[in-house]
């Protein structure tokens, strides 16, 4: 385990929450439809609102979560400008693909009410042959129903094939979890290149590439392409976390008529946050040290 892994693993869950915040949206559905609303008012930026939580293993949260989604989309209505993300290990995965699906399909049925776009976010590959089939399933009923392709893992050319003339939104990012060697990249910049690969395989096959990170030269190359390839910019759009620092970046891709989508999560309850924090603050190179400081800090570790 590394050393920033170790620290981030071993804060207390105050510290996380703290130094979490500007990744969250806040701990209600208000919070979350008034930050989707404000990024949309204020400069044009999409939004994805994601319910944190994962790993769920009893009737009773799935069903409060399924309530929440459902009070999320009546609260965010009819609009222009968000989306919502979910996850299998929220919403009935611990029991069966074909029980997960119906509860997925329930959702995605009320979201299309109100034409809102739902996203079914990518997990470890432990989840990822449900997580397509799922994805199969409730798109071939739900045009607009889109997934996450994870371009670190080896199997992803062939799950590309697997949804040829789908004409599906993907998001194609090089995924948060690690993996195991025998089944993923390791490196960085090969995951990166691959995944500018896919993008490209994605949009020749006819689907809309959602590309999902922070790396600018990545993002500008992405685009590059796209221009070589004569695509129109209703093609993609980039999608970032909201919390990380690049709205300045944003920006520059608005004005050049780039559609640019954030994530934004919140919890109702702040233990299905702390996950989703934790990972956050493992992928931002300040905070580690940030924490050991502030730890100390707090239990007169100075001395
Ligand atoms: C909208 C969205 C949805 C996603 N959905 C999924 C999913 O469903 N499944 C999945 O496995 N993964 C998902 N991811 C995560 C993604 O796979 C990457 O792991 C993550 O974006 C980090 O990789 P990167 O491409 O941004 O490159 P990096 O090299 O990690 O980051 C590029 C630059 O951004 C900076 N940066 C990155 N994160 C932070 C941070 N938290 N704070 C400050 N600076 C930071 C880095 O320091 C670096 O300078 C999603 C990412 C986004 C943006």
């Amino acid at each position: 385990m590394g050393i920033k892994r170790f620290v981030v693993n071993l804060a207390p869950t105050s510290l996380v929450k703290i130094f979490a915040g500007p990744y969250v949206a806040g701990d209600s559905i208000e919070a979350a439809v008034e930050t989707a609303k404000n990024f949309w008012d204020t400069r044009k930026v999409c939004s994805t609102v994601d319910l944190l939580g994962e790993e769920i293993e009893t009737d009773e949260e799935v069903d409060y979560t399924v309530g929440v989604y459902e009070r999320l989309i009546e609260a965010l209505g009819k609009q222009e400008y968000a989306t919502i993300s979910l996850k299998p290990t929220q919403l009935g995965s611990h029991k069966s693909t074909d029980h997960c699906r119906q509860v997925i399909e329930g959702i995605v049925a009320r979201a299309d009410t109100f034409d809102i776009p739902v996203t079914l976010d990518m997990e470890d590959h432990t989840f990822t042959d449900m997580t397509l089939e799922i994805f199969k399933a409730v798109k071939s009923v739900y045009p607009s129903f889109g997934t996450v392709l994870q371009s670190r893992l080896f199997r992803t050319d062939d799950d590309i094939r697997s949804i040829a003339g789908l004409e599906a939104r993907i998001r194609i990012c090089i995924g948060i979890y690690v993996e195991p060697k025998d089944i993923s990249m390791t490196k960085k910049p090969v995951m990166k290149k691959k995944m500018l690969e896919q993008t490209e395989v994605l949009w020749k096959e006819g689907h809309y590439a959602e590309i999902a990170t922070h790396d600018e030269a990545l993002i500008e190359e992405s685009i590059n392409r796209a221009e070589r390839l004569n695509l129109k910019k209703d093609r993609y759009e980039v999608q970032m976390l909201m919390g990380v620092p690049k709205a300045a970046f944003q920006d520059k891709l608005i004005a050049e008529g780039i559609k640019v989508r954030l994530y934004v999560p919140f919890a109702e309850k702040w233990k299905y946050a702390t996950n989703y924090a934790k990972r956050r603050l493992l992928s931002n190179p300040a905070m580690a040290l940030y924490i050991v400081k502030n730890m100390f800090q707090k239990t007169g570790g100075k001395k």
